[in-house]
């Protein structure tokens, strides 16, 4: 299609200039010159009729004298740029408007028929021989007292019918051309506007095909035309920054499956070579224990994110009371608060509440901010989870007094694998992938979540549910 389309127009204006050319010179001259013979045919012959019926007439009657008539036929034939001519059946010529009558020279047509028109009521020959070229003949009778006397008979020149032919073609001609120039305005204009552009668009999409993401294309039109240049550079940036996003999700989770790999490797390796003495195996067993662990937290995180994958994630929507949720996961915390003294207070609304969402799901949301909140917690601390009712909204808020967030962080820590450089050294087991579950999550619910937080001082993660529909007010 790229190829052919403008070839497509290109041979359409050359058909229509050829065909357009053929007809104006082929049919078109024939039809005018038929046209207009005759029309000059039919108003010679209503002349000669009249001419017949008036002044020849006279001749014949002796009315008129042959002076008067031949003074009379000279003006009209100069006014009908014509031969007249007044012949006897015999063919003896009576009058003549191109030679003046002479007693002594009597011009006689031979072999002079006046039917010679047949059916139609003119002729194109050299009439008789009395002409040296190609005339148009007119014949009309003239009669007396019931009887034919002569005939006057009028002759055109068919070249001065041509000429009259051939400026109306030269109209014709020009009329052509005209159209030909438009047509090719038309065609220059079709390029610049749709056919350019859209050579581009066909690049870009080629590339596009070939998996040349960042291939850039630039359509200045505010038509159609700009419109589909946008939306498929805008759909290129979206596929090209997912491709990047997967690049970069192999690259971070073969580094995070890499480091455990390696390092348990190396403590069984030196636990078999002896390297490290039999009395300290038990030491560094823990140390690779601890290592599996990671690599099975990894995993669960990168499969859970799998099946979150947003749009595609499927919610089992029920009404559940949020705070026996909350009182639940708090307390499966509670071995892991003991060993670093801390509290976790619960301020929620009423005894019971119901939200409706998914529970499994905001149950696991609970589950990683209580987790991140321990873990980022300082010894004999106090974390509070809160519950507030606004809006026809339930907020929920994890709130600790721990190492709190660097601002340079704020944002960072919603994108997978993200950990702050701060965490490292106190979260050796964090994959990073936490909060980009959170957020998954309640974004998949339509909510939202938010993170206060001052390094050194603390962090606070608020997120949204939604209430069962009779709770809305
Ligand atoms: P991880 O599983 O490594 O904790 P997360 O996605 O849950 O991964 O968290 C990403 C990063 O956000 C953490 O490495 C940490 O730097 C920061 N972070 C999350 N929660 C807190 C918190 N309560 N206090 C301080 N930093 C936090």
């Amino acid at each position: 299609m790229r190829k052919t389309l403008y070839l497509k127009f290109i041979l359409a204006y050359l058909i229509f200039g050829v065909f357009g050319f053929g007809i104006v010179t082929i049919f078109v001259p024939n039809m005018t010159e038929n046209y207009m013979v005759r029309e000059k045919a039919q108003s010679l012959y209503q002349e000669a009729t009249l001419i017949a019926n008036t002044y020849a007439t006279g001749l014949y009657t002796s009315e008129a004298s042959l002076e008067t008539v031949q003074l009379q036929l000279d003006s009209l034939s100069v006014y009908l740029n014509s031969v007249i001519r007044i012949i006897n059946p015999s063919g003896r010529m009576v009058l003549d408007t191109e030679n003046p009558f002479s007693v002594e020279d009597v011009v006689t047509v031979e072999n002079f028929d006046p039917t010679v028109t047949g059916s139609s009521y003119y002729v194109v020959n050299d009439f008789f021989h009395t002409f040296p070229v190609e005339v148009l003949t007119v014949i009309a009778p003239i009669t007396s007292e019931y009887k034919v006397r002569g005939y006057v008979t009028i002759h055109t020149r068919m070249s001065d019918i041509q000429d009259s032919c051939n400026m109306m073609l030269n109209i014709s001609y020009i009329t052509l051309a005209i159209l030909m120039i438009l047509s090719l305005i038309i065609l220059i204009f079709f390029n610049q506007l749709v056919y350019r552009p859209l050579r581009k668009i066909t690049k870009a999409a080629e590339q596009y095909a070939e998996g040349n993401y960042h291939y850039t294309f630039h359509v200045d039109s505010g038509d159609e035309m700009g419109y589909l240049a946008n939306c498929l550079s805008y759909m290129s940036d979206t596929i090209a920054g997912q491709e990047d996003d997967q690049k970069k999700f192999i690259a971070n989770v073969s580094h995070d499956f890499r480091s455990p790999l390696t390092s348990i490797k190396g403590y069984l390796e030196a636990m078999i070579d002896g390297t490290i003495p039999p009395e300290l195996h038990e030491k560094y067993l823990k140390v690779v224990l601890n290592e599996t662990e990671r690599l099975t937290k990894l995993t669960n995180g990168l499969l859970t994110l799998n099946n979150l994958n947003t749009k595609g994630m499927r919610l089992d929507l029920t009404d559940f009371d949020i705070n026996r949720i909350i009182r639940d996961t708090a307390a499966s915390f509670e071995g892991t608060c003991r060993k670093k003294s801390i509290a976790i207070e619960l301020k929620l609304t009423g005894d019971e509440f119901e939200v409706h969402a998914d529970m499994s799901r905001i149950q696991q949301v609970l589950y990683n901010l209580i987790d991140n909140a321990i873990k980022f917690s300082h010894h004999d601390s106090v974390i509070k989870v809160e519950t507030t009712l606004k809006n026809n909204k339930l907020f929920v808020s994890v709130k600790d007094t721990g190492i709190g967030i660097p601002k340079e962080d704020l944002k960072l820590i919603w994108t997978r694998f993200y950990k702050s450089d701060s965490s490292r050294g106190k979260d050796k087991k964090g994959t990073g992938l936490g909060l980009s579950i959170v957020k998954e999550i309640i974004n998949a619910h339509g909510e939202n979540i938010n993170v206060i937080s001052t390094q050194g001082e603390g962090s606070e993660f608020i997120f949204s549910l939604g209430l069962p529909d009779d709770d809305e007010i």
